[in-house]
């Protein structure tokens, strides 16, 4: 980031637009997954945070980023679980009361349907990578709307294979698309409870999720070199974006898909 831009991003938090903010974050493995870029910067903007782990695997590489964003609630979740979804809703009616920002940064597929190419991805696989990255939204989305009495924000990470055929994207493609036109029929039901629903489209980062990719490195230097602001985004940028739909700044958006790419889905 150049040295104004730093500054300026500096000056926005201090004013600490999210305070009293109550913000559930799903989808942090570690310190470089999306969601804990948006879960960092959601703090520094003064939300409370809920957060979740996978399992207890899971657990350890978590906790001590619960622990760093002082979060208040930090529960077990496996979507693919039954009652794991529902039981961190109920610990966040305990807790909190209510819910303002719910934030969904989830993506499986099994790992040969995932690296196979889609016109021979299982019937089964198809259906996990569904319900793990789209339909567990659509649930999250329903287990919120009665904590968001006064509405709020639901944000889902999408990516742009959704639209455009990325090579080695595979079946992801479709689902991520199911899960955009989801978002878009979620801000269409829940608009007049004033909840805003939104998918935040990132360019391509290194994470866990990302290494399952095949030739993931050919789509991070192709980005490198045809975006037009031509640097990678981070996670901290791709929170920062996701913080700024939550904000009143944001109040009329609501189903839209952002994508903090450094402008790479513009280029043919
Ligand atoms: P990540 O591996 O850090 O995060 C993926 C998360 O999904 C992990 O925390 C994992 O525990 C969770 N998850 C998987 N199965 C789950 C289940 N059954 N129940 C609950 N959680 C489960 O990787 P990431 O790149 O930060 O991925 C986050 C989101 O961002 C995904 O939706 C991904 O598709 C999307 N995305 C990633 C990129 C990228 O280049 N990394 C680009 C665009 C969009």
């Amino acid at each position: 980031m150049a040295h104004n831009e730093s500054r300026n991003v500096r000056e926005a938090i201090k004013s600490q637009p999210l305070r009293g903010q109550r913000a559930l974050v799903l989808g942090v493995a570690n310190d470089q997954s999306i969601a804990y870029g948006c879960a960092r910067i959601f703090r520094l903007l003064g939300a409370d945070i809920a957060l979740t782990y996978l399992n207890e695997k899971a657990r350890p590489h978590v906790e001590p980023l619960a622990r760093e964003l002082g979060a208040s609630i930090l529960a077990p979740c496996d979507v693919a679980k039954n009652g794991e979804l529902e039981a961190v809703f109920a610990q966040i009616k305990d807790r909190w009361g209510g819910l303002d920002i719910a934030l969904h940064s989830i993506a499986f597929a099994p790992k040969d349907d995932l690296q196979g190419r889609l016109v021979d991805s299982s019937s089964e696989g198809f259906k996990v990578a569904m319900d793990i990255s789209c339909h567990s939204f659509i649930r999250m989305a329903r287990l919120a709307e009665p904590l968001m009495a006064n509405g709020g924000t639901l944000l889902a990470m999408s990516y742009q294979g959704a639209n455009k055929v990325v090579p080695n994207y595979n079946l992801m493609g479709p689902v991520k698309a199911a899960l955009e036109s989801a978002m878009r029929y979620l801000a269409y039901e829940l608009g007049e409870k004033h909840i805003r629903v939104h998918a935040v489209s990132p360019g391509p980062l290194k994470t866990r999720a990302a290494s399952g990719i095949k030739e993931f490195d050919v789509l991070l230097s192709q980005a490198l070199q045809r975006a037009p602001i031509g640097e990678l985004v981070d996670i901290d940028d791709v929170g920062l974006t996701t913080a700024y739909l939550t904000t009143p700044f944001a109040r009329r958006l609501t189903g839209t898909v952002t994508y903090v790419d450094g402008g790479l889905s513009i280029m043919g």
